[in-house]
């Protein structure tokens, strides 16, 4: 049983990882420190989403997450802490998949170090989580039912992490007698709920997929799996018409990164499974790799369109893993040339990439930072390309102009891609559509003269109109 690394390829990474790959393996190290230094507990509550939990009152921005520090909230405009019941349940859906993903970052790297301690840790997560799952309470929901969490689609994500890393202990021998428990506690339970709320054509469900194909893997349930890859609203009908013609997801760039990585679990572990998945439809899946760097504006933000953030940065961990997963899998002069604009020295200042609290793959957004192959995810651990690409110049894609159809955005690139113009045309496309189209934005460098500001906030009073 093996769900995201195939059961021969261990040997050669851990090879790759003592040579080319050590500095990501070293550097992903680090990260876990502190929960050997200081620890960590699991919280006896269920996460609450409310309008005031995690915001400044004053800003109306995200308060920083620090998984080290659960009374204490600071906003990153005005720079004061914030404390309270409502600040630490909102914190404690951070830290929920926070704490889930370090299980599966200590097991991949006990998987190919064979350090002892990292075995500890990841069991002692799982164990602790087997223990609290069944004591969180199945109410008090938002978007589906759930335990740790208000939305079934955030459990989802949590459970991923967590099968996963069950079955790296158990691939490299470090579960002892634990996976039965998980399955027992955390596992079949946990997937009955996700299983109860299928939420049809959703970014969010593209999650519940994921979640059931790694929970039916575990369990050995044929019908979990096949219904999760196979089903109505699983991974093949979602790339089908959640990814449009051109590879891009149908809702906003913030969207389409979320759905994709979801996207990339699936079609990964079906993989993995030995399901079939259609040539069209992986090729479509491959082509979402590259789709948001049509659209990138001149300098490296994507645009704010939909349901996305304003001006957010390409230049984070997070992107050049999505990068280097899609170059994982086949060769592409899209992915090198942007690869090799991320890790150029000097094109943006060194800064906390903020990988260290990383809350699984419900990202938070992170300022641009200067980036190397030392820097991406314990994914990349696993997949990423053993040695780094060195294009030549005249190997890099240029700037071009682009044609989405299928998203319907029209892109026009002047001077080397300085100069940047576009019609945003398209359809309005689900939930987080809007009715917002014949949008032109126009930059010149860094100045922007025409723009969109996108839909940072749900729950601020500025959307109501
Ligand atoms: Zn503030």
């Amino acid at each position: 049983m093996s769900l995201p690394l195939s059961l021969e390829a261990p040997e050669r990474r851990r090879v790759a990882v003592r040579g080319p790959l050590s500095p990501l393996a070293a550097s992903l190290r680090r990260d876990l420190q502190p929960l050997f230094d200081i620890g960590f507990e699991i919280p006896r509550q269920k996460a609450l989403l409310s309008r005031e939990g995690g915001r400044c009152p004053r800003d109306g921005v995200p308060l920083e997450f620090d998984p080290y520090r659960p009374h204490e909230h600071r906003c990153p405009v005005c720079g004061e802490s914030f404390s309270g019941e409502r600040q630490y349940l909102a914190w404690v859906m951070w830290y929920q998949l926070w704490l889930a993903e370090r299980s599966v970052h200590a097991a991949a790297l006990h998987a190919l170090t064979g350090e002892a301690v990292l075995a500890d840790l990841a069991r002692s997560i799982l164990a602790g989580y087997a223990d609290a799952y069944l004591d969180y309470p199945n109410r008090d929901n938002v978007l589906g039912p759930g335990r740790p969490f208000f939305s079934t689609y955030l459990e989802s994500i949590w459970l991923i992490q967590l099968c996963i890393a069950t079955d790296l202990l158990e691939m490299s021998g470090g579960a002892q007698s634990l996976g039965g428990v998980v399955r027992e506690r955390i596992v079949a339970p946990s997937s009955a709920i996700i299983a109860s709320f299928d939420e049809g054509s959703s970014n969010r469900q593209v999650w519940n997929d994921a979640a059931l194909l790694a929970a039916g893997r575990l369990l050995d349930d044929r019908t979990m799996v096949e219904g999760a890859v196979n089903g109505p609203w699983g991974v093949k009908a979602h790339i089908e018409r959640g990814l449009l013609s051109d590879g891009s997801w149908y809702e906003g760039e913030n969207y389409h990164f979320f759905a994709h990585r979801g996207l990339w679990y699936g079609v990964t572990m079906a993989e993995r499974a030995g399901m079939e998945i259609p040539t069209p439809l992986r090729d479509r899946f491959q082509e979402g790799f590259a789709a948001p760097l049509a659209t990138v504006l001149p300098d490296f933000t994507f645009p704010s369109r939909r349901d996305s953030q304003y001006r957010i940065s390409l230049r984070q961990w997070r992107f050049a893993e999505s990068c280097e997963l899609g170059l994982s899998r086949a060769p592409d002069v899209r992915h090198a040339t942007a690869l090799h604009s991320l890790y150029a020295p000097g094109a943006a200042s060194a800064r906390d990439t903020g990988r260290w609290r990383s809350t699984a793959e419900s990202e938070r957004n992170e300022p641009a930072s200067a980036l190397s192959r030392a820097d991406l995810g314990w994914r990349s651990l696993l997949f990423a390309r053993e040695q780094a690409s060195t294009p030549s110049m005249e190997d890099l894609a240029l700037p071009r102009s682009a044609l989405m159809e299928g998203q319907g955005i029209a892109v026009l690139r002047r001077h080397g891609g300085s100069l940047y113009t576009a019609l945003d045309y398209g359809q309005s496309g689900g939930g987080h559509g809007h009715p917002d189209r014949l949008n032109v934005l126009l930059m010149h460098g860094d100045e922007r003269w025409l723009d969109d500001m996108g839909t940072g906030s749900y729950v601020d009073p500025s959307l109501h109109w």
